[in-house]
């Protein structure tokens, strides 16, 4: 057990929610901070101390980091394709959160520092292929990341790099390759793939309309990392003396077809697929190598996709219920047909 304060930023996010629980079972001290009122956390732990602040603010930051011993900087405004594609001068402007937290920290004599970098730091050039050979952490230079959000992502390892060589800041970084599972955005336009084929297969197989619609041709290829062993390696990271920005992804390779069969299969349902080849869809591949990660730390994410998605399918599926039938439905239980699904949905949006 440890009487440390370990402060998470962005607690009411997917990951952040998650890592509060993690923080609290081992007898972690928890600040959880978050700009999104309450009722939009995805997780509320009543063992942390939970607070509302917008960290772009730097004296919200200082407020945010007193008396603490460990930041996990995980706030940003961020989600799915289709949300960093057409915000980029949003993503970029979480550069104040990184910044005001990091000058923060170090007047505060943070002891460790964790800093959740993205995949998307990695050159497009690439990346251009489905056929990928899997993304090393040298590839991230020379610098052409993804325009806006992985821009800001590179700038703020960099800046994080220089906060420990000038300053002592003990700073760990690790760069997360797509993330799933559980408590999570599912819908609204930030999800992200594996959420967002979930729900699409739900919407389908509720309403009777047995149609799906794929971003992009399908044949795009990325690894999905499930929550658990995230968890695992930022807490591998954030102890250990790694000091360079090192991958934090599954390397098991699929198409976004290949997710859509498991997900079909842990559904038991076959849908007609559309692909819609306007809509954002990201590089055309993408996968982690867990050479370094597995070399420095013994360890590197395991948990197979199949597994991971059922959780996540099911947990979707619950919530689904609960938002738009008020209730979960027994199993078999008789779905509703696609008008009474539509007049509850827009009712539930009102
Ligand atoms: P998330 O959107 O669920 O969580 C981010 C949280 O940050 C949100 O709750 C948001 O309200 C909060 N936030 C945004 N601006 C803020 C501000 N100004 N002040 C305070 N809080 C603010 O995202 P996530 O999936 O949990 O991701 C966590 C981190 O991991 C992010 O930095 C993200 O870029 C990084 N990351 C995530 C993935 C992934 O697949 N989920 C992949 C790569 C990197």
């Amino acid at each position: 057990m440890s009487s440390k304060l370990a402060v998470v930023a962005g607690g009411g996010g997917f990951i952040g929610g998650h890592l509060v629980g993690d923080l609290l079972s081992q007898g972690y001290r928890v600040r959880s901070v978050d700009k999104k009122p309450m009722s939009e956390w995805y997780q509320v732990h009543d063992g942390a101390e939970n607070i509302i602040a917008d960290l772009m603010d730097l004296a919200n930051c200082y407020k945010a980091c007193a008396q603490a011993d460990h930041v996990y900087q995980l706030a940003a405004d961020m989600g799915g394709m289709g949300f960093i594609e057409t915000h980029k001068a949003e993503c970029m402007l979480s550069v104040l959160i990184n910044t005001h937290m990091l000058m923060a920290a170090k007047d505060t004599g943070i002891e460790r520092y964790f800093y959740s970098s993205s995949a998307c730091v990695y050159n497009g050039d690439k990346q251009v292929s489905e056929d990928v050979v899997a993304l090393k952490e040298e590839d991230a230079y020379p610098a052409m990341p993804e325009d806006g959000y992985g821009w800001e992502k590179l700038f703020s390892e960099r800046m994080c790099t220089h906060f420990r060589e000038d300053y002592g800041l003990e700073t760990r970084m690790a760069r997360f390759h797509n993330v799933y599972g559980p408590d999570g955005t599912w819908e609204g336009g930030r999800e992200k793939a594996p959420a967002a084929m979930c729900r699409k297969v739900i919407e389908a197989t509720l309403s009777g309309d047995h149609n799906i619609e794929i971003w992009g041709d399908g044949l795009q290829t990325r690894s999905f990392m499930y929550i658990d062993d995230c968890l695992i390696g930022v807490q591998k990271f954030l102890h250990g003396d790694c000091i360079d920005p090192l991958n934090l992804g599954s390397d098991e390779l699929v198409t976004i077809n290949q997710l859509l069969d498991i997900v079909e299969d842990i559904a038991g349902i076959k849908l007609d697929r559309r692909y819609n080849l306007d809509a954002p869809k990201g590089v055309n591949g993408r996968n982690s190598d867990n050479t370094l990660i597995s070399e420095t730390f013994g360890w590197a994410p395991s948990i197979r996709l199949r597994e991971g998605m059922e959780k996540t399918y099911n947990w979707i599926l619950e919530e689904h219920n609960k938002k738009y039938h008020g209730t979960v439905p027994r199993r078999g239980a008789a779905p509703k047909g696609a008008h009474v699904l539509k007049k509850e949905r827009e009712a539930a949006a009102t």
